[in-house]
């Protein structure tokens, strides 16, 4: 595979390198945890190679699961080439990644501090505020980076659009301020389908994979992809010490997840679309944080970084905390549910549910603030769904029907 392919192609055909040579044409799944060894020495390479930082000799043979997988190491390649990067390195979960990415920038590298762009995921604020990790971490706006940054900063970790309210940073900008200071971006919200972190200047673009990448609601999985062979060292060296490596049949249903990554993508993007328009027109919504209206303060610079906006819409009620929390519990299509990404729509109240730990910090979010993933189903009952919700909880006189 070549980086000139449009993505919707490397999605369908990514990570399969390998596969002509085993005449089959799906992916295989590699489960065993240990193979037979030709000799000693082939095991105390394998070792060797991990202990710094390399991969252990990638020749087909496997010695150990934790080390190198078959079917975990085509993931990675699929990854690689959908981000554009050299690397990509998977892990058990989104946060896995983000931990090996702030352990392989402070840690062993003596830097003890990292500026964190808000708003961020709250689990990422949670382990950054931990103190799990030993970091400091001064949290700032994207234009308060370069002011951020210290002789001791490690790491800059930015979320673009970001967790709940959009919010978009100007990436290739916090990259210029960053300086020599490597930039993680969360890239879990865009996709490397609608934007590509590294092509604008980032070292390093970290997933959640249980979101879009999935797609289905059904594996945890995460993953950083990189250019920079020394990054991508590091953090194959913490995959394995740490041992926050993937299962191998989870990688197998994210990399099924990603062959209709392009147009799952394709339709999440029209039906928010859909959506944003009637939640715009409806008298019992106050704001809607969307970056394709033009009218969100992060609309040109999204609309310069990004190929589409994506499907996650957030928005509040004119109603306030009751009406939102009416809504949310009123939808049908809609479930009332934790994460985002998947084929079926989601509709959640960050501030009773996923942001719940912020309240009372600078991380709050509007009491009446409701964030919606919006799936692939058809946009007329996504729209009829919401419309029927919001006209009942704000006892709006409803619509007569047309039938
Ligand atoms: N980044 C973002 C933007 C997320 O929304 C999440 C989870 O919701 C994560 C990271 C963490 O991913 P995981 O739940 O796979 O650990």
């Amino acid at each position: 595979m070549t980086a000139s392919l449009h993505p919707d192609t490397v999605a369908v055909h990514g990570g399969r390198s390998d596969l002509e040579g085993l005449g089959v044409h799906a992916l295989p799944i590699d489960l065993s945890t240990t193979n037979p060894l030709p000799d000693i020495e082939r095991g105390g390479d394998s070792y060797e190679a991990m202990a710094t930082g390399g991969r252990p000799p990638a020749d087909g043979s496997m010695v150990y699961a934790r080390l190198w997988n078959p079917t975990v190491a085509r993931f990675e390649e699929a990854l690689a080439e959908l981000e554009h990067a050299e690397a990509a390195v998977a892990f058990a979960s989104g946060m896995a990644a983000m931990t090996a990415v702030i352990l392989a920038h402070t840690g062993a590298t003596g830097a003890r501090h990292v500026v964190a762009v808000r708003p961020l995921y709250g689990g990422t604020d949670h382990l950054l505020g931990s103190g799990l990790l030993g970091v400091e971490t001064t949290y700032c706006h994207p234009d308060e980076v370069a002011a951020a940054v210290r002789p001791d900063t490690g790491l800059v970790v930015v979320e673009t659009p970001a967790n709940p309210t959009l919010d978009i940073a100007d990436i290739a900008d916090v990259v210029r301020q960053a300086g020599t200071v490597p930039v993680v971006v969360d890239n879990t919200f865009a996709t490397p389908v609608l934007q590509n972190p590294i092509d604008l200047g980032a070292a390093m673009s970290l997933h959640s994979a249980t979101k879009y990448l999935g797609g289905h609601s059904d594996v945890v999985g995460g993953f950083v992809a990189t250019s920079r062979t020394d990054l991508a060292e590091h953090l194959s060296f913490t995959q394995n010490a740490v041992g926050a490596v993937p299962g191998p049949f989870d990688c197998y249903l994210a990399m099924r997840g990603v062959k209709t990554l392009a147009v799952r993508m394709d339709r999440h993007c029209r039906n928010a679309r859909a959506v944003v328009e009637a939640l715009s027109a409806h008298p019992a919504v106050r704001t809607v944080y969307y970056p394709g209206l033009a009218d969100h303060p992060g609309h040109d610079v999204a609309a310069r970084q990004m190929d589409d906006f994506g499907g996650m819409v957030s928005f509040t009620c004119q109603g306030g905390p009751e009406a939102a929390r009416r809504v949310a519990a009123a939808t049908r299509v809609f479930t009332l549910a934790e994460s985002l990404g998947a084929v079926e729509s989601l509709i959640e109240h960050p501030g009773a549910m996923t942001h719940a730990a912020a309240v009372g910090s600078a991380l709050e979010v509007p009491d009446d603030l409701l964030r919606l993933s919006v799936g692939i189903e058809s946009a007329d009952d996504l729209v009829a769904d919401l419309t029927a919700a919001l006209d009942a909880a704000s006892d709006a006189p409803v619509a007569p029907s047309a039938g």
